[in-house]
């Protein structure tokens, strides 16, 4: 029978609160009978002032370990007992709390030395997909530039076929980056460059007849007065009108 207990120290009037769960026994034949705590400086104040220096109370009484180990903690986070000298409490639920004195001391003893890569990759296992600190435009100029064009790490490698399915995996469904971005007269100029002379591929032509009939886009016909032919628009263009060879 689990349970948690109140005691205080009468000639400081400073008290403790505790969980005990490992009792053989009734929690009025254990407290103070069998057991006198688990904190070091009780037992230095038994010591000191006596048992009898103490009043003891059962506070409340657990079927269940884990539930009396909550319900302390839950009492000693309340009473926010790291923070008032009149608790003896050392810890909350054998955790030590850390306060600023602590966590610079903790700092200054690490200050210098050089972290191990198995100390490194838990770091970094731990900030993974945290939200990171905001950067300032000049820091992200600097980084892009960093690892633009040929300082990137891979500039000029080839990627793998594994490399390249993966990349088509993640960007799937997604927007591209330039979309509904306007090009600069650079880039149109490297496009035209790049298309000049290009032929299509006959399948493509032949793919791309058969979507658009399929899709029912016929073009707007014209007749040709020299030679009174019915054409599509962009025959009529190339072939007659003022171009027709029946042109007197
Ligand atoms: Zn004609």
């Amino acid at each position: 029978m689990a349970y948690t207990y109140l005691i205080k120290h009468l000639p400081t009037n400073c008290v403790y609160y505790g969980v005990r769960t490992a009792n053989k026994v009734d929690p009025t034949d254990d407290l103070w009978k069998q057991y006198f705590t688990s904190s070091k400086r009780i037992h230095e104040l038994i010591e000191q002032d006596g048992a009898d220096s103490f009043t003891v109370e059962i506070r409340k009484i657990f079927d269940d370990k884990a539930a009396a180990i909550a319900w302390e903690k839950r009492v000693l986070t309340r009473c926010k007992v790291m923070e008032d000298s009149r608790w003896i409490n050392a810890n909350i639920g054998g955790y030590i709390l850390p306060t600023a004195e602590s966590c610079a001391k903790i700092s200054a003893f690490h200050k210098g030395v050089a972290k191990s890569d198995e100390h490194k990759l838990k770091i970094a296992e731990a900030n993974r997909g945290k939200p990171k600190p905001p950067v300032s435009e000049e820091t992200r100029k600097k980084l892009s530039t960093a690892s633009a064009g040929s300082n990137n790490a891979m500039w000029g490698k080839p990627r793998t076929e594994a490399m390249k399915q993966a990349q088509r995996e993640k960007m799937k469904g997604k927007p591209s980056h330039q979309k509904g971005k306007p090009r600069t007269e650079e880039q149109k100029q490297a496009q035209r460059e790049k298309m000049l002379g290009r032929k299509k591929n006959p399948q493509e032509i032949i793919k791309r007849s058969e979507k658009l009939r399929s899709m029912n886009m016929k073009r707007d016909r014209l007749d040709c007065p020299h030679c009174s032919k019915n054409v599509p628009v962009n025959i009529y263009a190339r072939y007659h009108g003022d171009r027709c060879k029946h042109k007197p």
